[in-house]
């Protein structure tokens, strides 16, 4: 499981942190459906920003040891991310879920109908879909929003298989109930569940080993024999 810590590390502006985004704009502006119902534009200049910066950005080693563990373990692997970027697509994960959505997929508001549009900048804010000329939002889920339902479907299927020997949880500072509840649920009761984080969060006390450091720094020492 990762989050928002790991995609620091590319320079991906995190949330909550000092500097974060939040510390930025109130996220009741720009991330909940009344905002966006109130002012699109506004909401989409601020997510096609982030969009666009994105572009710029690439995976870091942290990402790549991710995907080396799917390389060795296949599909006794699955990574839940938290995080609406593409880096560990770019880095080579395949078996994924983006439990908060992803920033490059586009959702008609007529239709339902998501699609992926990568351009950045785009050419027309907000967006109009291709099908029926309807406005597209992005598809993230926003504050007061449900989690995306086909991710909670994918990692309900894979825990369904049975515990896991051991979960990570990278880079997240786990404020999040369902984080908790999955990190604990996937371990085997003799599995153990390893917290890579810079800092102590509310997953550490039911860790059992607290790597302290950056990802893209402790993860490929964690792999680089696999
Ligand atoms: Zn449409």
């Amino acid at each position: 499981m990762t989050g928002a810590g790991v995609s620091a590390e590319s320079g991906v502006a995190t949330f909550r942190d000092s500097g974060g985004l939040w510390k930025q704009i109130d996220p009741m502006k720009v991330a909940t459906p009344e905002a966006f119902e109130a002012d699109p534009r506004f909401v989409w200049e601020w997510y096609d920003k982030r969009r666009t910066q994105l572009k710029d950005c690439s995976p870091n080693p942290g990402h790549y040891a991710v995907a080396a563990m799917e390389k060795a373990k296949d599909d006794g692997f699955f990574l839940l991310t938290q995080n609406v970027d593409d880096l560990h697509e770019r880095a080579g994960s395949l078996r994924l879920a983006h439990i908060h959505g992803k920033i490059y997929e586009v959702q008609c508001l007529q239709e339902g109908v998501i699609r992926e549009d990568r351009r950045a900048p785009l050419p027309e804010l907000p967006p109009r879909c291709p099908n029926c000329g309807a406005m597209e939002r992005p598809n993230v889920v926003w504050f007061g929003e449900q989690i995306d339902q086909n991710a909670v479907l994918a990692t309900e299927s894979f825990l369904s298989q049975g515990e896991v020997d051991v979960v990570f949880v990278i880079g997240t500072e786990a404020s999040f109930g369902y984080i908790i509840d999955w990190a604990q649920r996937a371990r085997h009761p003799k599995g153990a569940l390893i917290e890579v984080n810079p800092g102590r969060t509310t997953l550490t006390p039911y860790a059992d080993l607290h790597l302290q450091g950056k990802s893209g720094e402790i993860l490929p020492l964690l792999t680089q024999n696999l």
